[in-house]
């Protein structure tokens, strides 16, 4: 099963593909993720994508997509995924579509999860992950926090922000470019009858696990 977890920065994606993969044993390919280990690990694709990561900007498809393609020829994607982060654009999507369509695969489910702007900003602000770069457990400090303050629950290293969270420039160009670019692929996908969209938000008492509760009994069915 090909699944895509599309929505702004801090609506959940993560806590949502997290759950879901952890149920199901789908892994969750989340190319953000992907990204931050190259950066701490300093290989050559993290030095690049960086340069684009920290001004909140979208690294390039020449970089990402032979990225995505490769991850989805390993092993454990043999019966799909949970693509967090990927497509960003109506470009990205078409050249998944062409990769998929090769592999005799195609997009089963995208999850579009929304929620009101002013809690996206404090949910980038409130979020801390963790500095473990085999970890990269997340927490909300307001919301989710850690057992013990600045402390990894699950591996006990520190928490940190990530870069482009603590910078407000680059927190405002990332929701532009996804308004401007990211946005479009719901009607991409809603055309091709595959779209559900989900409300997160404190205000309905509705957060990413509830969410991920409920796509579970209609992946499980
Ligand atoms: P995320 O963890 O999904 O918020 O991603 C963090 C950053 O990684 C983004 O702001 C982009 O700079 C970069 N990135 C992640 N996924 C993509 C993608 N599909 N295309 C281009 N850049 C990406």
């Amino acid at each position: 099963m090909i699944i895509i977890m599309l929505g702004a920065q801090g609506t959940g994606k993560g806590t949502v593909a997290g759950i879901l993969s952890k149920e199901t044993g789908i892994p969750q390919v989340s190319t953000g993720d992907i990204f931050r280990k190259n950066i701490s690990d300093k290989t050559e694709l993290g030095i690049k994508a960086n340069e684009y990561i920290s001004s909140g900007n979208l690294v390039p498809d020449e970089i990402t997509v032979p990225m995505v393609q490769d991850r989805l020829t390993w092993d454990d994607a043999k019966n799909g995924v949970i693509l967090d982060g990927f497509p960003r654009t109506i470009e990205q999507a078409e050249k998944l579509d062409e990769m998929l369509n090769k592999m005799g695969k195609k997009v089963d489910l995208v999850v579009n999860l929304v929620t009101p702007r002013d809690e996206i900003i404090d949910r980038m602000v409130t979020r801390r992950i963790c500095s473990n770069k085999d970890c990269k457990a997340s927490y909300n400090i307001k919301l989710d926090p850690p057992k013990v303050e600045g402390i990894c629950d699950k591996c006990g290293s520190p928490l940190k922000q990530r870069e482009d969270d603590s910078d407000p420039e680059a927190i405002n160009r990332r929701l532009e470019i996804y308004e401007e670019k990211t946005s479009p692929l719901v009607k991409y996908y809603e055309d091709k009858g595959v779209l559900r969209t989900e409300k997160v938000s404190i205000s309905i008492n509705r957060m990413g696990a509830d969410v991920a509760k409920d796509l579970l009994e209609i992946i499980k069915k």
